[in-house]
Formats: structure tokens, sequence, C-alpha cells
């Protein structure tokens, strides 16, 4: 879904709830977006600049909240694109939270850790102003974890000098991170897809599940899926595709993985979409199945784990071919709830357990489909067009109270 058609989606949805055209104009332009360079050395001794991006789309339900990429191709329509999709999750979710995103176009796999470090401290030297634990609080995205998390902390606390840790989500525990967030969007995912099977009284219990992606979020579906009985037939990364219709052993896969930074599959990157499979997990990049990639998918059900993974023409021909898709903004939202509750924990000085966190990631994930599926089956659309319904819902609900709307 690009940015025209979200728009479009949105303005369906307003159509669909009678609202007025004002809604649409309130969320049509970002509040701000950033544009900056973003100057480090490199080990050499040379001085290198890329650019650094950030958008707060809305600040209607509270802060912005939205995570960092670090990706080559990343610029400032993706970042106003995913930031908006954030206010579109967080207003699903039921969250304190506007829409947010950031991004820094540079290369990981080409910096050593030293420039990745310089690079990143670099980017919130110049972000620090714009950010703030009830302002604007970014949190890890692709090739953003723990460690680098932890820089942006230092380095904000060094020119802001606010001892105060809620101003980033996804810390490492030992810095205020809550147990659980690393696993939280799996775990989110894979609550999506039990509740949509529970509809039809199947488990996940020998389900055959196909996962595109081999980071944070394939990885950890991968293994809790395995936990819970599924049958991983399928894994890819960005270089190839491991596949066995039995069932992979997971840990094997994953070691391999770690071990060498490739799965060494046998199968080139894209043939995970044509695996026969009950459940297709898209976790890698925006944009992966278009239309062409749709009509090869062997799969009943697609659960969004990445950002925009199915493009709005491989939706109709999804919808054609009776395939149904668990959207984004509802299915992946396990990290932002997380993040959320990361934030409260910290605000109140709190300390809390994984299970605590993870039994609390349970019900924000089965409260969201519920109110989703509610809608689906009163309105008779498809799972992603009662999702963005029930956000805008949410977001008109505000707007009207505070008078912005009639
Ligand atoms: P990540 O840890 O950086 O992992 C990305 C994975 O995708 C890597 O295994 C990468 O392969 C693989 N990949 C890249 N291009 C590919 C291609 N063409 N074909 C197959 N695999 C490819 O990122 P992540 O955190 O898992 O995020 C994945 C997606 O989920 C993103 O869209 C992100 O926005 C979304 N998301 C993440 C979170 C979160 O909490 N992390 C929350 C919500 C949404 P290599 O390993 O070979 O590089």
């Amino acid at each position: 879904m690009n940015t025209q058609e979200l728009y479009a989606m949105i303005n369906e949805a307003s159509e669909h709830l009678e609202l007025h055209d004002d809604f649409q104009q309130l969320l049509r332009i970002p509040e701000r977006q950033l544009a900056f360079s973003v100057p480090y050395e490199s080990d050499e001794g040379n001085m290198r600049v890329v650019e650094g991006f950030r958008t707060l789309h809305s600040s209607l339900l509270g802060p912005g909240k939205g995570g960092i990429r670090l990706h080559p191709e990343t610029n400032i329509d993706e970042t106003s694109l995913l930031a908006s999709w954030m206010t579109m999750k967080n207003a699903l979710m039921h969250l304190p939270f506007g829409g947010a995103k950031g991004g820094i176009a540079a290369d990981p796999k080409q910096l050593s850790d030293n420039e990745r470090e310089r690079v990143i401290r670099s980017y919130i030297r110049k972000l620090s102003p714009y950010i703030g634990r009830d302002q604007d609080i970014p949190a890890p995205d692709v090739n953003i974890g723990q460690q680098e998390i932890g820089w942006m902390l230092d380095e904000y606390e060094k020119h802001l000098h606010d001892p105060y840790n809620a101003v980033f989500t996804g810390k490492d525990p030992v810095i205020g991170g809550i147990p659980g967030r690393v696993e939280a969007t799996a775990a989110g995912i894979v609550h999506t897809i039990r509740c949509r099977l529970k509809e039809q009284d199947r488990s996940l219990n020998n389900l055959k599940v196909a996962i595109q992606g081999a980071g944070n979020v394939g990885s950890f579906c991968a293994r809790i899926l395995a936990d819970k009985g599924a049958i991983i037939t399928a894994m890819s990364d960005s270089s190839s595709t491991v596949f066995d219709e039995n069932g992979l052993n997971v840990e094997k896969v994953l070691k391999e993985k770690t071990d060498t930074g490739s799965l060494g599959g046998d199968h080139e990157s894209a043939a995970v979409f044509e695996v026969p499979c009950d459940v297709l997990i898209p976790a890698a990049m925006g944009g992966a199945i278009d239309e062409e990639t749709a009509r090869l998918i062997q799969a009943d059900l697609i659960a969004e784990g990445a950002n925009g993974p199915v493009t709005a023409d491989a939706d109709r021909v999804l919808e054609e071919r009776g395939i149904e898709v668990l959207p984004d903004i509802l299915t992946n939202a396990g990290g932002v709830v997380v993040s959320y509750l990361e934030w409260r924990m910290n605000e109140r000085k709190e300390e809390w357990s994984k299970a605590d966190a993870l039994s609390q990631l349970e019900h924000y994930m089965r409260q969201a489909f519920s109110r989703t599926n509610r809608t689906k089956q009163d309105s008779g659309v498809s799972y992603r067009r009662a999702a963005y319904y029930t956000a805008c819902r949410r977001l008109a609900d505000v707007m009207q109270a505070r008078g912005l709307i009639k």
C-alpha cells in the first residue's frame, strides 16, 4: 500500500462511517516531517554524510510513537507513509500515542560496528530537540535493535540532560527495557493468527506455515509457532529459501543463520511464496507481494508480519482468489503494544516481568482482533478494510470529542 492507496482507504473508511470531509483533511498532511544531514566519521578518518528522517504524522491520540529504521533505501516518503500507518495502528490498538517513524539512509552491511555507532549518535544529536518522553518516542525497526537504542538513549541524555529513560522503547532490560519486547511483535502475530483460527474451530497444531524473513519478526514467529505445534515448512532471507514439507528443524536453521549470516537454502529467496501451506507470514520488507506473486501463493491465510508487504493490486488478486489477509496494522502491532507497556513501566518507575508483559500483550491483541472482527461481520468487508474502519472510527470519536470535526 503506497501513500495514495492509504489515503484512498482512509477516504473509503470515512465515507463508510459517514464522516465530514474535515476528518480526512486533518489526517492528510503529517504534522511534522524532518529531513536532515547525518555526518559521521569513517574508520579511515574521512567525513561521510547520509540522510536522516523523522515524521510525526499525528499527535491527536498522544505523543508520537514509531520505530527508526536503518536501511539504504529509506527516504522521507517511506518514513511519512510508515508514520501514517502508526497513527492507524495506535488508534486500532487503543494506545495513547500518535503516529511517527524515523529512518537513516545507510547500509548497515557496509558499516563497521564503530561507524554504525557514530552514524546513530550523529542522527540522535540532530533529532534530540524533536523527541522526548511526552513528545515523540522512538523504538527499533529494521536493522535497529537493543544495542542501537542503547546508543541513542546515551546520546540523547548527553544533549538533553533528561534522566528519564522513557524517551526510547526497545531498550535492553538493564537500562529500563521491558522483558519480552524482542519477541513481542512475533508473539502478537501468533495471537492474531490463533484468534482467526479459533473462528474456524482450528488450532495451531500441525498448521503448515511459510515465513519470509529470518530477522527479529521472522525468527521469533518460527520459534513460537514451532513451540506451539505448528510445522514450519519454509523460511527465507534475502539470499535463499530453506524448505522441507515435513517441517524444518527451526533451531538448526536459525543457528545456521546466526553462525553464517545466511540460511544457506537451495532455493531462491522468492520461492517461499510458492510453497503450499496454511499460513504465509511475510516478515521482511514492504511491497514483497505484488500482483504477480499473489497469483502464485498457495496459502489460505496471509498474516502480515512486515509493514505493507502486500500491495493494493495484490490485495485485489488475493481477495478474488479467496485468500484472507490479516492486515499489518492489526497483526504486527505487538511491538508497539509492548513498547507502550515499557513506556508506562518507565514513567511509573516500575519493574515488570516477561510474563506480565506477554499476558498484557495477549489481552491487547485479543481485544483488537475482536473489535476488527465485529466491524468485519457488521460491514461484510475484508479484515484490512475492517481494521481501517475501526481505527478511523476511533480517530473520528477523538476529533469529535475535541470539537475538531462535526
Ligand atoms: P530485521 O530483523 O532487519 O529482519 C529483516 C529480514 O528480512 C532479514 O532476515 C532479511 O534478510 C530479510 N529480507 C530482506 N529482504 C528480503 C527479501 N527480498 N527476501 C527475503 N527476505 C528478505 O527486521 P524485522 O525487525 O524482523 O522487521 C521485519 C519487518 O517487520 C519490517 O517490515 C518491519 O517494519 C516490520 N515490523 C517490525 C517490528 C519489530 O518489532 N521488529 C514491528 C512491527 C513491524 P537478511 O537476514 O538476509 O538480511
